[in-house]
């Protein structure tokens, strides 16, 4: 994997290293809109000035973006805890080198003492007054609103200069859902307000205090936390064809799980209940198999590029050891990158290990070429399209099924699609209750119909 990782840096090197404060620029900027689509942008440059600081060997650069990946990450739902571990670590070092290959001190502790203090916090009847221990310049605040389409909340979002919350706090007040204060990073403090609703509010700063008055409404109407989804009418949806891979097959069982359930068996019935919901909905459907085959892993892209398929969507389930399989669940979604992730790898192990030889004779150049173009962007949207819609159909019946999240993966069943192509992990067959839904006639069918909402909301949006 290193190996791949090498060539791709040469790659990214050959477009220069000047244009690197302009795309920070425009990633900053980016990160401050409310747009997933504009969110989406700007983490995809982080990413791309990631891979030219470990090129250059650039700490201050890698330090920015890895920041930047981490911040609109956490707001697309991406699993990013890699990268928050490594900026973490860097954040500790105490110098760092910077492109002209000078050594840096890290500035932070000293920028820190020179911060405002938040020292208190109250409610005045509607108004919540934030005192700080110094003048506050409006440059200091940062504000902006999040909406998440799947949990209909929204999320305004305080950013304020300041040092001194020790622990995170939750604040109350009727009429709103949630509240919480806390220490973002070491220099800024976060204030958001979150709730189903929009909030009407405005803020004033005066001197040390930030005040941000609430304009309630006397009573709110009840919403139900679920996605709506707009019926879009089936006559353009004819013209889409999508692609269903149903994992493993014939031969290759894939895992086997709880009370001896086959994997090859119980994504064959999802496929087939994803492909009956999406044609409900005017789509052209194809399955790489729809019965109990053995499909080569490349053959499966291969059949989606024939087709000329405009989504390519591969069915799985999890599994782990007997020892952690009580603990391990979750549904989560893949896309294709050269991930780093320790876990990504784990289960991409799991998920090309049908397929070895065929998986050596890949031209590597391939792997490469995907990664690099539009249809990673693509994919991780679909990714979390179709995330958020099996999450917001299932959770309908079930609270209680875990987002284990979108992520980053090197599968190779996804590698040569030349369409948006992603692979999902509908639960872990290992864990007892999971294995017991995933067999579920009725619980296939709602996790389909999700799915196939999260086909619809990714043609409405792109
Ligand atoms: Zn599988």
């Amino acid at each position: 994997m290193f190996r791949f990782l090498l060539s791709f840096f040469l790659l990214v090197n050959l477009l220069g290293a000047t244009e690197n404060q302009d795309i920070l620029a425009r990633a900053d900027a980016l990160a401050r809109s409310a747009k997933t689509s504009d969110l989406f942008k700007s983490y995809n440059d982080y990413k791309n000035l990631y891979l030219r600081s470990i090129m250059s060997d650039d700490d201050s650069l890698k330090i920015k973006s890895l920041n930047g990946i981490v911040v609109t990450g956490k707001e697309l739902h991406i699993d990013v805890s890699e990268y928050s571990q490594e900026l973490r670590e860097l954040n500790s070092k105490k110098t760092y080198k910077t492109s002209d290959g000078t050594k840096k001190t890290n500035t932070q502790p000293i920028l820190l003492s020179s911060l405002s203090r938040l020292e208190s916090i109250k409610w005045d009847d509607n108004d919540l007054v934030l005192s700080f221990d110094s003048e506050l310049k409006s440059d200091q605040i940062k504000y902006f609103v999040l909406h998440d389409n799947v949990k209909n909340r929204y999320r305004y979002v305080f950013d304020i200069d300041s040092s001194s919350i020790t622990n995170s706090k939750v604040l109350t007040k009727r009429g709103i859902s949630r509240i919480n204060l806390n220490q973002y990073n070491p220099k800024t403090v976060r204030l958001v307000f979150e709730d189903s609703e929009k909030i009407n509010m405005h803020f004033s700063l005066d001197k040390n205090d930030l005040t941000i008055s609430l304009l309630l409404k006397e009573e709110k109407k009840f919403q139900p936390n679920v996605a709506k989804i707009v019926q879009k009418s089936s006559k353009n949806n004819k013209n889409k064809i999508i692609v269903i891979d149903p994992g493993h097959g014939g031969k290759d069982s894939g895992a086997i799980g709880y009370r001896r359930y086959y994997e090859k068996n119980l994504v064959l019935s999802i496929a087939h209940e994803l492909s009956s919901a999406l044609k409900k909905r005017g789509y052209t459907v194809y399955m790489t198999r729809d019965k109990d085959v053995f499909v080569k892993l490349k053959d499966r892209t291969a059949y989606a590029n024939n087709k000329d398929a405009d989504l390519f969507i591969s069915i799985h389930a999890n599994a782990v050891c007997s020892s952690k399989a009580e603990k391990a669940c979750g549904l989560e979604t893949y896309f294709l990158s050269p991930s780093r992730s320790a876990r990504a790898t784990s289960v991409a192990e799991l998920e090309n290990s049908a397929d070895l030889s065929d998986m050596n004779g890949y031209g590597k150049s391939t792997f490469l070429k995907f990664t690099t173009n539009l249809t990673r962007i693509a994919s991780n949207k679909l990714a979390i399209d179709l995330q958020r819609g099996m999450l917001g159909n299932l959770r309908k019946y079930h609270k209680d099924v875990v987002d284990a999240g979108v992520r980053e993966g090197p599968f190779w069943v996804l590698v040569g699609a030349q369409m948006p192509a992603v692979l999902v992990e509908v639960g872990f067959i290992t864990n007892p209750d999971e294995a017991k839904k995933l067999v579920n006639k009725t619980y296939e069918r709602n996790l389909a119909y999700g799915l196939a909402n999260g086909v619809e909301r990714y043609f409405m949006n792109n």
